[in-house]
């Protein structure tokens, strides 16, 4: 069975349907990414397989358990957002301890996982660290690395790179495909870019006003586009 699976999943805020009958099957270690112009969905999408929001109809599930009716921390995600809020307050080790430490594991097993993470995203010299004394790119590592040590069965990234500049969303963009490689971790992920899509993904899954225009390996999606929107979106010769 698919490790993610939407049954005719839709959403309306109000009378405004913002995903429309959407049906998917995520295998186990793909990495798919969510594509689509802004406002087509994909936030939403993203949010309502990680529980942040709830279905008008239809069923989500995840790794052989529907989770429609589950909250976030029973979904087995991890999901890194957009502005990487870290406590301004605290360490590296506690800003990625924290929510480990929240839900009672021991302390010893908090660190192992949290020096796991620290070492697979380089950063064990960091861990005494202020969010303050460190660059952008390494408060996006922290981020990731808080959704790292909770060893969640998929990772949920919402556009991860687009608050940092061209240098740093190049090198993330790297440092992601690479822990996506060694981890092996069912991954979706969601940009408005082409080139992030066609660069990081496994599948692509791309949307047009709250709907599924195609799914296909990137490729396939240049070379056979379903329809003009996604030939026009993803720049394939006409
Ligand atoms: P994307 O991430 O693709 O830019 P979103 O999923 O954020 O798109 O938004 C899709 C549509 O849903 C937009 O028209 C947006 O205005 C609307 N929307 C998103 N969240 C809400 C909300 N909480 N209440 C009302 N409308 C919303
Ligand atoms: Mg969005």
């Amino acid at each position: 069975m698919a490790q993610v699976e939407l049954q005719g999943v839709n959403k309306a805020f109000g009378k405004t349907e913002v995903i429309r009958n959407v049906g998917l099957e995520i295998e186990k270690g793909e990495f798919v990414v969510f594509v689509g112009p802004s406002g087509c969905g994909k936030s939403t999408l993203l949010r309502l397989i990680a529980g942040l929001e709830t279905l008008t109809s239809g069923d989500i599930c995840i790794a052989d358990k529907t989770v429609t009716d589950l909250p976030p921390s029973k979904r087995g995600i991890a999901m890194v957002f957009q502005s990487y809020a870290l406590y301004p307050h605290m360490t590296v080790y506690n800003n990625m301890a924290f929510s480990l430490d929240l839900q009672g594991v021991p302390k010893k097993e908090i660190r192992e996982r949290v020096e796991a993470a620290a070492k697979i995203l380089q950063m064990e010299t960091l861990l005494d660290r202020r969010p303050a004394a460190l660059s952008g790119g390494q408060r996006q590592r922290v981020a990731i690395g808080r959704a790292i040590v909770r060893n969640p069965d998929v990772f949920l990234f919402d556009e991860p790179l687009s608050n940092l500049d061209a240098a740093l969303r190049h090198d993330t963009r790297v440092e992601i495909a690479r822990l996506h490689a060694q981890l092996g971790a069912t991954t979706i992920y969601v940009t408005h870019d082409q080139v992030e899509a066609m660069t990081l993904a496994d599948k692509i899954v791309v949307l047009k006003a709250g709907e599924v225009m195609q799914v296909g390996a990137p490729m396939e999606l240049f070379n056979k586009p379903a329809n003009e929107f996604v030939a026009g979106f993803l720049g394939s010769p006409t």
